[in-house]
């Protein structure tokens, strides 16, 4: 029997996904799925001849072009002559902050992952403050406050960041109830930092462990992934950058912080795939993860900042932890040890994975329950059954996109927001029938407890949830 899926409503005037990698394949089902739309209109715009036989199977418009600074307006316009419509934004190398400025202008709703920068930012600059998350981030932030209110721009609605924003707020009911707290659900910025501050969260890890496998071992000169390769050594070779909270009372020695713009963050002079941070997730218990620099982590300190940006009363510590599938782990082994980037990339496929979860969510620490991680633990053979063309860790990405493309379709005038920003409550509503097993463990885990008596480290044992102590030696 065929399921029946939730209708969102209309999409009026043109689609346009641009990407067309593991993150737009697996998206296209979800809007095909959950939208009614004018299939004539839908185009997809990506510049790899490989994917070409795929779409024209599919009976899809494709328009095989790089978009670039000097031609995204004229090809984008032409597409959205009409002046309305969505762009679904899932590729890599193409500003997302020009490509939203220009939808805005034309009043067409869109959405992206990441705020992705234009080819060759990444490796193009030794100037390692510019080459940070918060630089990027900070030119959206910047144009919001230019420009606030308008056609909807949905910055950053991914997994992470995005879906863990949501997660956030969820553990932190799931929190006040259990502390015996009756709180109502917060409605502003300022409420949900109060909330949090008031529960005695000190920080926040991004944690995620993914144990899909193959059963092919990895070969020599191959990066493994389970999402874009390109994307992972992207912000694998940025410096590691956090979220820097309130009741840190150490400054690491390579650590920079910023002279401008939210001050929620700081950034070391490492890259984040080889800066190991003590962290856990429920199938492991502790891990060792990698302090990967991601927007959220600094979308979400500075959204629970109470008091003045430069001088907080409450800020948390928020940072990635991720240990990425294993055979991940080996290719940043060699690509760091050889210092040089493998040649060839492979993304593991639904269908050669026989085993493993994606395990994501949030870790809220410090409080009187000491920590408690909250997330989605979904494993590639429920992924498989969920929808098509993806893994677990896609499923998680790309139902986001689709939360974030209802949520748009229902507020089209909320000008640019960041998921924090966003009513987490109806994103998840949509987002998780595809998310298998979501859950709230509590642990008494802390990052004092896994240390080798052998060889003693520079710790601070006044507090288990200093930075110092989650930083691995
Ligand atoms: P991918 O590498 O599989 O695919 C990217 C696609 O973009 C490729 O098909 C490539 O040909 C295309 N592309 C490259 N340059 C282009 C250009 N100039 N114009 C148009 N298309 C171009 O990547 P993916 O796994 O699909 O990820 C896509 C994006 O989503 C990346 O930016 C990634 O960082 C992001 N992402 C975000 C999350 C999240 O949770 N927020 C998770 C995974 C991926």
């Amino acid at each position: 029997m065929e399921r029946e899926y939730p209708n969102y409503g209309r999409i009026d005037g043109p689609i346009v996904l641009i990407g067309f990698g593991s993150i737009g394949k697996g998206t296209l089902p979800l809007i095909e799925r959950h939208f009614d739309y004018d299939a004539a209109k839908l185009t997809i715009i990506e510049p790899d001849p490989t994917k070409a036989g795929f779409l024209r199977q599919h009976n899809l418009n494709h328009l095989q072009v790089e978009l670039t600074k000097e031609t995204y307006r004229e090809v984008l316009g032409t597409l959205f002559a009409e002046g309305r419509g969505f762009c679904v934004n899932l590729s890599v190398d193409t500003s997302s902050l020009d490509i939203m400025k220009f939808m805005r202008e034309l009043g067409v709703l869109y959405i992206d992952t990441v705020v992705e920068p234009w080819a060759g930012y990444y490796f193009g600059t030794t100037d390692n403050a510019a080459r940070t998350n918060y630089a990027l981030r900070q030119v959206v932030r910047d144009e919001k406050a230019r420009n606030p209110g308008g056609t909807t721009a949905v910055s950053c609605c991914g997994a992470n960041p995005g879906m863990v924003s949501w997660f956030v707020k969820e553990a932190l009911m799931t929190l006040a109830g259990d502390l015996g707290r009756d709180v109502p659900m917060p409605t502003d910025r300022a409420g949900w930092a109060g909330l949090m501050q008031s529960l005695g969260v000190k920080g926040v890890h991004i944690a995620e462990r993914d144990t899909q496998a193959r059963r092919v071992p990895r070969a020599r000169g191959l990066f493994v992934n389970t999402w874009s390769v390109e994307g992972f050594i992207s912000e694998g070779f940025q410096p590691a950058e956090l979220g820097w909270g309130t009741h840190e009372t150490w400054f690491p020695e390579n650590g920079h912080r910023h002279e401008t713009g939210c001050q929620a963050a700081i950034w070391l002079e490492r890259p984040g795939a080889i800066t190991r941070v003590h962290s856990w997730c429920p199938t492991p218990g502790p891990q060792f993860g990698f302090l990967v620099t991601h927007n959220e982590a600094i979308s979400i300190a500075d959204y629970y900042t109470v008091g003045d940006a430069a001088a907080p009363e409450f800020r948390p510590t928020c940072h990635y932890a991720y240990h990425p599938c294993d055979d991940a782990v080996l290719s940043l082994h060699e690509m760091f040890g050889s210092g040089r980037q493998q040649e060839r990339h492979h993304i593991l496929a639904e269908d050669e994975i026989v085993e493993g979860i994606d395990e994501l969510g949030v870790l809220l620490y410090g409080h009187a329950k000491n920590a408690l991680w909250y997330g989605s633990r979904l494993s590639n053979e429920e992924a498989r059954e969920l929808a098509p063309y993806q893994n677990a860790t896609g499923l998680q990405v790309t139902s986001a996109v689709l939360a974030g493309m209802v949520w748009a379709l229902e507020n089209p005038e909320a000008g640019i927001v960041e998921t924090d920003e966003m009513d987490h409550v109806r994103c998840l509503e949509v987002q998780r029938p595809y998310l298998g097993p979501v859950e709230a463990h509590y642990t008494d885990w802390t990052p004092l407890q896994d240390r080798w008596a052998q060889f003693p480290e520079d710790i601070d044992e006044s507090d288990p949830w200093l930075f110092r102590n989650v930083l691995a030696s």
